[in-house]
């Protein structure tokens, strides 16, 4: 999914999307919410430009865009949210 920074994490952190490349490090994976209310998990880090995330499947850690630009509507029908697996491993 397209993520719009900046992205509110679930403890309060914000991603504003300018930082300097991190990872939470600890194998700490965080879920938010981003400028357009959509949801992203298993948010691991940023890489400068994209955020990082883990795919369950592969086990990998990846840019969001590697997950698919459109995600998926959310529970609520107003957002979207973002696909856990990985397009390799969304591959029939
Ligand atoms: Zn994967």
């Amino acid at each position: 999914m397209i993520v719009r920074f900046p992205v509110v994490l679930d403890n309060g952190r914000v991603i504003n999307g300018n930082e300097k490349p991190f990872e939470f490090g600890d194998g700490q994976r965080h879920n938010g919410t981003d400028a357009d209310g959509n949801r992203v998990t298993n948010i691991v880090g940023f890489d400068g430009e994209y955020l990082l995330k883990w795919c369950p499947h592969c086990e990998e850690v990846k840019i969001s865009l590697d997950f698919g630009p459109e995600g998926r509507p959310d529970s609520d029908q107003l957002h979207r949210r973002d696909q856990s697996w990985c397009l390799v491993c969304r591959r029939p």
